[in-house]
């Protein structure tokens, strides 16, 4: 089982709306809602890395 990053949910890889693969991991999700939530803001769900942070964020709210 995989855990939907957006809603929270199980989801079966074989059995998910959709998927994303984000550095080389895969994301499952329970429906088209919530990949698209996904797609508007990967970043919210995705755990940043060490490598991606240099300290600043690139571009803030505004
Ligand atoms: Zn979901």
């Amino acid at each position: 089982m995989e855990k939907d990053p957006v809603c929270g949910m199980l989801v079966r890889s074989e059995e998910a709306a959709e998927q994303r693969t984000i550095r080389g991991r895969a994301y499952y999700f329970c429906s088209a809602a919530c990949v698209a939530r996904f797609d508007k803001a990967p970043q919210l769900y995705v755990p940043a890395s060490a490598d991606d942070m240099p300290g600043q964020p690139a571009q803030g709210p505004s």
